[in-house]
């Protein structure tokens, strides 16, 4: 028999002392039962990572490690923001474990996922993606805008997971392909489905939060949305270019309108010349800024060199062991 998978769970934390204590022991509760199960190794673990948080967020993390065998923590020297602290977090568990489960600190997302994540697993997928089936707790406010956010992003070329945040279970060998993605604007969301591999959802409901309270003011999600459609995709360049054309095409248009309106002599001298020139050039000059904006959005591409491709699997030759007679 193989030996059982190590299991980590990562959890980004940003003011969360409200929270910890009971979120460690619900995640406890699921890892005790999946130890018990046969699923995970013992050795799995809860890895919290403080995201230079201004409360006793780090105090707490540092007393339940002492308490439990199941806990260990990463504290990061400043605030980085929530993917990057996941960032953080993934690329270190991944050297002590097999598979790595991301999950907010807050337990909005369903614990009770985490075991079919693990079946999953076992069946061979090297991603699950946990999605929400319905956002019934979610105010008006945050089901909509969040919803908006997932159909913006599609409609700017961005592929994502509907309704799938950062709850997701990767293999090791994903997270290290995702270790090869360099750059400094990383949208994980965006960049797993990149990744390839055979893949998989899980549907749960999304809860309230327990206790504290959003750390995702409006500001930052929309920062958050411009960051995902701007490190993914050249789409608002090609609206510039397709704006020039438009116009181009109205200064046609426009010209004949005006070369009419001379012919019947409805107009005053210079008339003609200066709308048909104000059309014109300004049609000329938003596909230039579009053809320019090609080029940086290739230039971007090239700067963030991100791997070209992902490979699954090598067979090896194997030494021919037939005896040929001599
Ligand atoms: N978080 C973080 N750094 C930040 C902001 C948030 O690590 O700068 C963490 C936070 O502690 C939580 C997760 O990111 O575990 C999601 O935040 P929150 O629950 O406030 O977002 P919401 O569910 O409201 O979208
Ligand atoms: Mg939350």
């Amino acid at each position: 028999m193989t030996s059982l998978p190590i299991l980590y769970i990562v959890v980004p934390c940003y003011n969360e002392e409200e929270v910890l204590p009971e979120t460690t022991s619900r995640l406890i509760e699921v890892l005790q039962n999946l130890i018990n199960q046969k699923k995970i190794a013992l050795q799995s673990k809860i890895m919290f990572v403080d995201d230079g948080s201004k409360d006793r967020t780090w105090e707490i993390i540092q007393a339940l490690n002492d308490k439990q065998d199941f806990v260990t923590g990463l504290k990061l020297a400043r605030n980085a923001g929530h993917q990057n602290a996941l960032l953080a977090g993934l690329m270190t568990a991944k050297s002590f474990s097999d598979c790595v489960i991301s999950i907010d600190a807050d337990l909005q997302d369903d614990v009770n996922a985490i075991y079919e994540f693990i079946q999953k697993y076992h069946e061979g997928y090297d991603i699950v993606y946990g999605v929400r089936q319905s956002r019934t707790t979610d105010t008006f406010f945050k089901r909509f805008t969040a919803e908006s956010f997932y159909r913006l992003m599609k409609t700017m070329g961005v592929n994502l997971v509907f309704n799938h945040a950062d709850y997701r279970l990767m293999s090791k060998r994903t997270l290290e392909n995702l270790a090869d993605f360099q750059e400094v604007n990383l949208f994980i969301r965006g960049i797993v489905p990149l990744l390839g591999y055979k893949s998989t959802e899980v549907y749960y409901d999304r809860n309230e939060r327990f206790a504290g309270e959003s750390k995702y003011p409006l500001k930052k999600m929309l920062a958050f949305a411009f960051d995902g459609i701007s490190s993914f995709s050249v789409t608002p360049i090609r609206l510039v270019t397709t704006a020039g054309f438009m116009i181009f095409g109205l200064s046609i248009l426009a010209g004949i309108y005006a070369i009419i309106a001379k012919i019947l002599g409805m107009t005053v001298t210079g008339w003609a010349s200066i709308i048909l020139s104000v059309w014109f050039l300004g049609g000329v000059q938003l596909i230039a800024l579009g053809l320019i904006g090609e080029y940086v959005g290739k230039i971007y591409k090239e700067v963030k060199a991100r791997p070209k491709f992902i490979i699954e699997k090598h067979l090896e030759s194997k030494e021919i062991t037939l005896n040929f007679q001599s």
